[in-house]
């Protein structure tokens, strides 16, 4: 057989096994209805996303940079006391410290991490000065409050009342069981939905598609309430939780960390899309490697993703009930609950 027919039937071949593929893949995922697909538009993680979406979109909204965006955004949550798995006023680790953790990362694959921060309310800041100023990607613990220090971040006492209260509370049997995060409710501060701590971990992860285009993603988070010192999760970690790429799409995570890391979640969301995937099947079929490593383990925790394109399609998946997420632009400025497994 000449060469060229060879190559030709090969082809022929592969794409018979692709289609074969495709259509397996479709029986297992049924076709999700293409959401988003618009700029500019910011989507972001849980409850506390909206009033974090709204400050993206005044940068949005006025033409401004992706990376200002999700900057700008995800500090509303980071700054706000009453929410408290996310920087000033995250409930503390075992030892009653606020560590914090964070990463951004833009449309040049540009990207800053800072992990285990104490002291200083805007982690997401400092990851993305660690991003423009220093020739590294992450700084952890003492070297990065001493960046922050140096760079003008002011030193702040993290621990409120409330979570100060709530960890005393739980050195009385300190049991370290991350609950599963299932906020259905909307974050409403009056009415403050995690009265005793109903909710012990959960983070911001946002993406953002401006008008020109450009792509950019931030994470930041207080991690696991009670985790040991030093505990650091996916958020900060480039590619487990948060990944952008510009020729593909971006993805950010929530949960268990330590599953998340294990299949190095977002990075395995945008390999998927670049594969041909929707954001939601990219984020079911993240989640279903998550159930195939440990089933057992998967029914107890949450983890959730949430993905865009580079067309600003979205979607997102969960392993339990009541992940939500937020989406601002033009056509809409809504919550939506991510489908889930259990
Ligand atoms: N992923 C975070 C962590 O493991 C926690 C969360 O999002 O619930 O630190």
């Amino acid at each position: 057989m000449s060469t060229r027919r060879k190559f030709l039937q090969q082809g022929v071949l592969s794409s018979a096994g692709m289609l074969a593929t495709g259509k397996l893949l479709q029986a297992a995922n049924p076709a999700p209805a293409v959401t988003g697909g618009t700029k500019p538009i910011v989507i972001s993680t849980w409850n506390f996303a909206k009033a974090a979406n709204a400050a993206a979109w005044t940068v949005l909204s006025n033409n401004g940079h992706a990376l200002d965006a999700v900057e700008t955004g995800v500090k509303v949550p980071e700054g706000d006391p009453l929410v408290r798995s996310v920087g000033y006023g995250g409930i503390p680790d075992r030892d009653g410290r606020v560590t914090l953790d964070a990463c951004i990362m833009d449309d040049k694959y540009n990207c800053g991490s800072v992990m285990c921060l104490e002291y200083i309310k805007h982690p997401i800041s400092v990851a993305r000065l660690i991003m423009e100023k220093t020739p590294h990607i992450i700084l952890t613990g003492e070297g990065a409050l001493r960046f922050a220090l140096a760079h003008g971040f002011k030193k702040e006492n993290l621990l409120t009342e409330w979570s100060e209260n709530y960890w005393k509370e739980w050195l009385k049997k300190s049991n370290y069981s991350p609950v599963k995060n299932i906020e259905n409710q909307l974050y409403d501060k009056t009415n403050d939905p995690m009265p005793g701590g109903k909710e012990n971990h959960d983070t911001i992860g946002m993406l953002a598609l401006d008008q020109q285009g450009r792509l950019s993603g931030a994470c930041t988070t207080s991690g696991l309430s009670f985790k040991m010192q030093g505990r650091v999760g996916d958020s900060p970690i480039i590619g487990a939780g948060l990944y952008v790429d510009p020729e593909v799409g971006g993805a950010t995570a929530t949960g268990v960390g330590e599953e998340v890391i294990r299949i190095v979640g977002s990075h395995l969301i945008v390999e998927l899309m670049r594969q041909g995937r929707s954001p939601e099947i990219a984020c079911k079929e993240a989640v279903e490697r998550i159930i195939s490593r440990n089933p057992a383990k998967a029914k107890d925790i949450q983890v959730g993703f949430l993905a865009m394109n580079r067309n600003g399609e979205y979607g997102a998946y969960a392993l339990q009930t009541g992940f939500t997420f937020h989406v601002r632009s033009n056509a809409e400025d809504q919550f939506h609950t991510a489908k889930n497994i259990y």
